[in-house]
């Protein structure tokens, strides 16, 4: 296992339990990481890294249907393992994809890894999406490191890409904003969803409509976690979370998001909208 899952898995381990109301939350999100973990070690190596230099997403030049034989069975250990450890509705979908017919599952994939609608496969939206996005995520962020060969953290600066509201690699939406010691100040970016690109964005600016006017832009933060906030848009009403690493070093940008649960509640109950649902389904 990488030093990078390693990370994750024992910052997962420290907020369940200094943050009691995240602890089911991250014992299921940390067997996912787990489960992810060993499924891109054994997909190093057989996954070739693309050489590419198209216009576009250059990640989409890829598709996990090119390495179908390798994923299916793990796809049907990943439902089993879903089954087993997920909330009861979670359980159940898993448990219903794994009497879906494979070419199915890999529709499943396709729809995802395209951006497109997810095939109509007797379980709930929001449920299905989470099948295809936590299996695949290790897949791409493994393409999209060796595109990019550079290391965890460096963000992605090229031109035009401050204001990208979504991945230059693979045109996901991103999970979580991150800021970052930078000179006398911060640095903002943004962690992809699907590839974990990590892309400058510009500090003050909603990651959803742009909208750049500073008033429109409002926080809702906590006492508790000061390095945790929700960074919302009143114009379009959509937020993210934002992780501060200049105030807490030693956060991991995917696990602190998934644990501040109670942004999220508040976000919602203030008529927020995630831009893209993390791996709890918040
Ligand atoms: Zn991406
Ligand atoms: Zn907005």
């Amino acid at each position: 296992m990488t030093a990078s899952w390693e990370r994750r898995l024992q910052r997962a381990e420290e907020l369940a339990q200094r943050w009691p109301f995240a602890t089911e939350a991250l014992k299921f999100y940390a067997h996912v990481a787990r489960f992810q973990a060993s499924l891109q070690d054994a997909l190093r190596g057989s996954v070739p890294v693309l050489a590419c230099k198209e216009e576009g997403f250059v990640l989409r030049s890829a598709s996990p249907l090119d390495h179908r034989l390798l994923l299916r069975p793990k796809f049907a250990g990943f439902l089993e393992l879903v089954r087993e450890i997920a909330p009861p509705q979670l359980a159940a979908a898993a448990d219903a994809l794994r009497s879906t017919p494979e070419e199915l599952w890999e529709a499943l994939w396709d729809g995802y890894w395209r951006g497109q609608a997810l095939p109509d496969l007797e379980v709930e939206g929001p449920l299905l999406a989470f099948f295809p996005k936590a299996f695949l995520q290790p897949y791409a962020a493994l393409l999209a490191a060796g595109l990019r060969g550079d290391g965890e953290g460096d963000a992605l600066s090229s031109p035009g890409v401050e204001t990208s509201p979504v991945c230059p690699l693979c045109g996901a939406a991103p999970q979580v904003s991150v800021l970052r010691e930078e000179g006398h100040g911060a640095a903002r970016s943004l962690l992809c969803a699907r590839c974990e690109t990590e892309w400058r964005y510009k500090r003050v600016r909603c990651v959803a409509c742009g909208e750049e006017e500073a008033r429109r832009l409002v926080y809702l933060q906590a006492t508790e976690w000061p390095h945790v906030r929700v960074s919302a848009c009143q114009v379009c009403r959509r937020y993210i979370k934002e992780v501060d690493l200049t105030r807490d070093g030693l956060a991991v940008p995917v696990v602190d998001e998934i644990a501040a649960i109670p942004l999220d509640l508040a976000a919602g109950e203030e008529g927020y909208e995630k831009v893209e649902p993390n791996l709890i389904g918040l």
